[in-house]
């Protein structure tokens, strides 16, 4: 496995990349004696249903505050995290901390995590996060395990297999980042998926790239016709939302709606959301009448 493994990120070792691979090994280096109880914690962004103005989950985003270097880029320490295996053991603690906070969101609220090609490798692995969600309080329906291509490439078989553990749990499947990595339109029929979130590189090109926008109609329709929901990441601006809009995209994620937010701001977040309905609902009564 360790060899596939680098295969997918042997690009890490070409010269002019000399300076990053320092950078992650000194990262790789300061994750590996973190303190995660204390150094790491987690984030929580809305993906919002625009049809029916509420949200439709919180994605977890785990977040490394490091004594030595201050805030590390996840796409960093993750990458880091991953190469030396230490990401299994992240991913569980994540896990744990997310569910607990989940479990007492409103119940059509689900949570979103994310899992690396490391925690899905084996069957071991996989049995020991569904301990973990049945040790949650959650009811697993309620979760989301977003997986990217490029965790599929190593051993796509097992891959398949982990997912469909976590599927038969009541769990539901995520591609993520779609559309970048190694995409293939046969993993739409080959996974148990439930989702597709198409990379957020196809919404920042969308106004100026005529190609992008094609890409994102054409996939929204697939998606609908596959009965899978389909999540537009990176929505930035107002342009792009009423753009997402106008092509029938219905779940949305991006700074425009909110940044990813600590868990207090979370509580807040839905406990306004939840003013906002009631206000609309009376509204709606008063209106019959
Ligand atoms: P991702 O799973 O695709 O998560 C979405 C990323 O896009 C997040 O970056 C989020 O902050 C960012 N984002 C959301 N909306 C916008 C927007 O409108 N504009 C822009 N420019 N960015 C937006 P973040 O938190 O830096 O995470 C980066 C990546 O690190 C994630 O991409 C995911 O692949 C990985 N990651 C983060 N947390 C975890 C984790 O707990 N486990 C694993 N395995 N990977 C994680
Ligand atoms: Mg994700
Ligand atoms: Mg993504
Ligand atoms: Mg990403």
């Amino acid at each position: 496995f360790a060899k596939q493994f680098h295969k997918g990120t042997a690009v890490l070792f070409e010269p002019e990349h000399e300076v990053e691979i320092c950078q992650l090994a000194r990262v790789e280096q300061l994750l590996r004696r973190a303190d995660l109880s204390k150094e790491m914690y987690v984030e929580f962004q809305p993906i919002t249903d625009i049809r029916l103005g509420h949200t439709h989950a919180f994605e977890a985003l785990a977040r490394w505050q490091s004594p030595e270097l201050g805030p590390v880029a996840p796409n960093l320490f993750i990458q880091a995290a991953e190469r030396s295996g230490f990401i299994v053991e992240l991913t569980r603690q994540l896990v744990r901390r997310t569910l607990q906070h989940a479990h007492s969101w409103p119940k059509h609220m689900r949570v979103s995590i994310n899992l690396s090609a490391r925690d899905i490798a084996s069957m071991d692995a996989v049995d020991a996060l569904i301990r973990i969600v049945r040790e949650s309080l959650i009811d697993p329906r309620r979760i989301d395990f977003e997986i990217t291509e490029t965790a599929l490439v190593c051993d796509f078989d097992q891959a398949r297999a982990a997912l469909t553990k976590f599927a038969a749990l009541g769990a539901r499947i995520a591609l993520d980042d779609f559309g970048t990595g190694h995409s293939s339109l046969s993993h739409l029929q080959l996974l148990p998926l439930d989702k597709l979130k198409i990379d957020s590189s196809f919404i920042a090109n969308m106004e100026t790239d005529r190609a992008s926008q094609d890409i994102i109609r054409a996939l929204i329709l697939l998606c609908r016709s596959m009965k899978i929901d389909c999540i537009l990441e990176g929505v930035e601006t107002e342009s792009q939302l009423k753009m997402v809009r106008d092509m029938g995209g219905r779940l949305v994620q991006g700074f425009h709606i909110a940044r990813p937010m600590s868990i207090s701001d979370v509580t807040a977040y839905i406990t306004d959301e939840q003013q906002r309905t009631n206000r609309t609902a009376s509204a709606n009564r008063a209106a019959d009448r």
